[in-house]
Order: C-alpha cells, then sequence, then structure tokens
C-alpha cells in the first residue's frame, strides 16, 4: 500500500498555503544595491492562517497549479454536451489571431486615422452579421446576450416612441430563455407569457388574443429552447406587424440556422446573436462574451453609439446620430471576442457556415435516432441543433434525471443540460454541436445506452454516481443554502 504521504499526486491536494514552508523562495534576485522598503501598514496585515504569501519553490506552484488544472472537464478534453450552452469546440487559429499586437495592444481611443484595420475589422464584422441575419443594422457594443436582448429592447422603445407611442407590453412565450423575461423587465415593460402548444410551437391563437395595442414587442427564441424550429414564424411576424408591434428574436441559438435561412427573411425586426456561442469564443467561465444586435433599416438610427462608417476613403467613428439609444458599453465592445468572431465567418466561407449548421443540427439527430428506444423523448417535434430527453422510463427503478448526468460523468463526459427547458419534467437537453465527430457521438451513445441498463439492473450504482471522481455527490441544497465561504486546511477541515 502506498503511504498518503508519499503519494504526490494528491487527488485531494490542499492550496497552495498548505504547501508552505518557512524561508521557502520562487525566485532569486541580485542584492538590493537600495535600502529595502519594507513598511506595510499593519492595519492591512492579516493575522490568521492566510497570513502573508505561502512560501513555496517555482517548481511546487508549477505543479501544484499544472495538477489542479486537470480537475477541470474541458471542451479540449471531452465532448461538453449541455444543451442551450453550445459548448463547442473553437479553432486555436481564432485565439491566435486574437492576440496579434495590431489587435490586442492598440488602445481603443487611437483616433480614426491611426486605428484603421481596427475599425475595418469593426465594420466587415458587421457586413458579414448583416448578411448572415437578413438585417442592415448592425452594433457589436453589447458585452453579452443578455445585454443585446436589453439594447434591442431600447431600440425597440425607442423606434415605437418616434412612431408616437413607446406601448406597455412585451409577450414571451412560455419554453424562452429566462433572460428574455428579466430585459423587458429591466426595459421597463411588463411582461406577458404565451402559452406553447403541446408540439412546443407558438399558440397563434393565444399570439392574437394577446396582440393589442398595448403591445410593444414579442421576444421569440428560435429555435426555442425546445430546440424547435418556429415553423410559424412568419405568421407570428404578421400578427405582431398588424398590431402595430414588433419581434424580438433571440437568436443565442443562430447555429442551428447560420447559412441555411435568415431571421432577416422571415419578418424579425431586431435579433442578438452571441458570438460567444455560436462564433467562436470559447464560454462557460465567465469570461468575455458578446451579443450584437441586428436591426431593420428602420431602427438602424436608434442603435448605440458610436457607429461605425466607411466615407469611401478611411473608416470613421460617427457620434452624431440624435435618435441613437447612447451607449451600452464603453470603448467597441469586447474586441477580442469580435476578431475571433471574423476569423472564424472568414476562415469558414459561407459553405464553411452552411456545412456547420447542417452538422450540427445532424449531430443532435443522430444522437436522438440513436437514443430514442432507450429514454423517452421530451418533445415531439424534430429536433434541429439540441435533442431533448426525460426520465419517465428509469423513474420506474427510482433512477432520477440528476442520476444520470452524475453517472455520465464517471464515462467521462460533462453532463448534459437538465431540469431545463423547466417546461419538460426531468428534462436531459443534449447539445452535441458540430465539433464532435461521429467517432466521439458513438461513444457518448454506448455510455448513455450502458446507464439505461445500469438503471435496470444496478440501480443503486446509478443514484449514488458519480464513482470515480475525488469526490463523490455533494449535497447541493445545503451548498447552496449554507455555504462555507471560509477556508480552513485540510488538517482542521470537516471531511467533505
Ligand atoms: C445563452 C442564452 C442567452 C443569454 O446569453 P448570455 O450571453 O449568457 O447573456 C439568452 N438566450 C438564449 C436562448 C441563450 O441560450
Amino acid at each position: 500500500m502506498i503511504k498518503k504521504s508519499s503519494n504526490h499526486i494528491n487527488q485531494n491536494e490542499g492550496t497552495i498555503f498548505e504547501r508552505s514552508r518557512p524561508g521557502k523562495l520562487g525566485y532569486h534576485l541580485p542584492a538590493l544595491d537600495v535600502p529595502a522598503e519594507t513598511a506595510l501598514d499593519a492595519a492591512l496585515l492579516r493575522d490568521d492562517d492566510l497570513a502573508g504569501l505561502p512560501e513555496v519553490s517555482e517548481v511546487d506552484v508549477i505543479r501544484h497549479f499544472t495538477r489542479i488544472s486537470t480537475w477541470n472537464y474541458a471542451v479540449d478534453y471531452g465532448m461538453y454536451p449541455l444543451g442551450s450552452c453550445t459548448m463547442k469546440y473553437n479553432p486555436k487559429l481564432n485565439e491566435r489571431v486574437s492576440r496579434f499586437d495590431g489587435f490586442a495592444a492598440s488602445h481603443p481611443y487611437l483616433p480614426d486615422d491611426l486605428a484603421q484595420g481596427n475599425l475595418e475589422l469593426l465594420k466587415r464584422l458587421e457586413d458579414s452579421l448583416a448578411e448572415i441575419t437578413g438585417l442592415p443594422g448592425v452594433s457589436l457594443q453589447p458585452a453579452a446576450g443578455a445585454q443585446g436582448e436589453m439594447t434591442g429592447l431600447m431600440v425597440i422603445r425607442a423606434c415605437l416612441e418616434a412612431r408616437g407611442n413607446a406601448r406597455k407590453v412585451v409577450l414571451i412565450p412560455d419554453s424562452a430563455h429566462g433572460t428574455n423575461p428579466a430585459s423587458a423587465a429591466v426595459c421597463g415593460y411588463q411582461v406577458k407569457t404565451i402559452k406553447s402548444t403541446a408540439e412546443g410551437a407558438v399558440d397563434l391563437e393565444a399570439l392574437r388574443a394577446a396582440a393589442n395595442d398595448d403591445v410593444a414587442a414579442l421576444m421569440l427564441t428560435n429555435p426555442s429552447t425546445l430546440g424547435l424550429f418556429e415553423e410559424n414564424i412568419e405568421e407570428v411576424c404578421k400578427i405582431l406587424h398588424d398590431a402595430g408591434g414588433l419581434v424580438y428574436m433571440d437568436g443565442a441559438n443562430m447555429n442551428a440556422l447560420v447559412g441555411v435561412t435568415r431571421p432577416g427573411d422571415m419578418g424579425v425586426d431586431v435579433i442578438h446573436l452571441n458570438l460567444h456561442k455560436t462564433f467562436s469564443t470559447p464560454h462557460g467561465g465567465g469570461g468575455p462574451g458578446a451579443g450584437p444586435i441586428a436591426v431593420t433599416a428602420e431602427l438602424e438610427p436608434f442603435l448605440p453609439v458610436p457607429r461605425v462608417v466607411f466615407d469611401g476613403g478611411q473608416y470613421k467613428l460617427d457620434f452624431n446620430r440624435p435618435q441613437s439609444v447612447g451607449r451600452v458599453r464603453a470603448y467597441h465592445g469586447n474586441y477580442s471576442v469580435l476578431v475571433r468572431a471574423l476569423c472564424y465567418i472568414m476562415t469558414l466561407g459561407a459553405e464553411g457556415l452552411r456545412e456547420a449548421t447542417e452538422t450540427a443540427v445532424l449531430n443532435a439527430n443522430y444522437i436522438a435516432h440513436h437514443l430514442k428506444d432507450v429514454y423517452e423523448l421530451g418533445v415531439a417535434g424534430k429536433a434541429m441543433h439540441e435533442v431533448i430527453f426525460n426520465d419517465k422510463r428509469q423513474q420506474k427503478n427510482g433512477v432520477h434525471t440528476l442520476d444520470i448526468a452524475k453517472r455520465l460523468i464517471d464515462y467521462g463526459f460533462h453532463p448534459m443540460t437538465i431540469y431545463f427547458p423547466l417546461v419538460v419534467p426531468g428534462a436531459m437537453m443534449i447539445e452535441p454541436t458540430e465539433s464532435e465527430g461521429r467517432d466521439e457521438l458513438d461513444v457518448f451513445i454506448d455510455a448513455m445506452k450502458s446507464i439505461a441498463r445500469e438503471a435496470e439492473e444496478n440501480p443503486e450504482l446509478v443514484k449514488t454516481a458519480p464513482h470515480n471522481t475525488r469526490i463523490g455527490r455533494l449535497d447541493e441544497a445545503a451548498a447552496a443554502r449554507k455555504p462555507v465561504l471560509r477556508w480552513k486546511p485540510a488538517s482542521q477541515a470537516a471531511s467533505v
């Protein structure tokens, strides 16, 4: 048996402070040739276990952080089928280009004539997104999908005010993403929920009944969070327009449509895109994102300032936009995310973008096809880029969605999205994305089938998963209600 102290790959590695030994150093500098400055205000010194910096060698630091970095699951490790989030693999080339000095190091306050390349990049990306969405006015400022929603609604409000009446209500289907009602409320609108049909589409009768002259807009996620394309979208737009309202499309799931169809052609007035989902920025850790909006020509004058314009010779920032809703983000938005997006669009080209979309949809349907006899499908309609199952068949053995998700970790996969969307009880939402090849999909399908077999033959095994991880199943309710936020050395910590 290996003694714990001699096993240096300790799967429950403590903090760097526990490795501290008095006198250890991580660096060596030449002797000082000036008087040493040591004064630190005594009031700033802490006297608890975390007092001072850990005294460790360079190799201690490198090994500690390298080891704990392997505890994270990442898309560079394996498939990350988290539905609704589009956790696809992003080409490293796009990362590389976003770090070029000309992009990463140029100051956002550079005068226009010294920033021609940077401005041209913005304009080219705006033009590409206008082409992709079929909507001519694009603002790259919003820093996330939710901020795009808010900006889009501000633009809608400004347009309706200019028409004479900002109106009071925003209609939102019950299958919408949670950010939609939040954004409408932030913009001062009352939210009214529209029921979905059993097939997961907007109920047209309910919509007709609700669309009166109090309604500013409908916010529609398409494909919806059920992974379904809203087949009546043209009729939906017509109902709103006939009532004098506008249509906002939540385009966070645009990776199911890019290159195949265009929201502008369907009658949509405003859309936001999640560049960090569809257009090559890694996400999930809360890093920078971008949620550009694209709007019709009628709404273009209301977009945030400044606008990037090309006067035939030079790119310029135009601040003289009297109808603009103003700025929503400092400088030019999250610039490096915008660089990655244009790089992604240019390297794939029109054909490649379409192929990525088709592959994303094919992959989801491949999984639906191979698992539908083992797990019950959560919705009847045809899957787009993600597929939803429920746990009805496994429940008879006491196995629930949470157990299946936890067991998937033992098979080396990040779990799927669970219990969302809320309209599907026990939902397991799987979005493979276009980056997975058939071999990886088959390994995933085998894992899911194997878990279904285990649920029949050995439900206890699934109900107590995960088993192959550093720590087993945590009490998530206690972690949320009684969080322990203060670090204690391993010797004093209660066992986890
Ligand atoms: C992710 C997502 C959002 C929110 O995007 P953020 O960038 O996280 O603010 C909005 N709507 C849908 C449908 C989404 O999937």
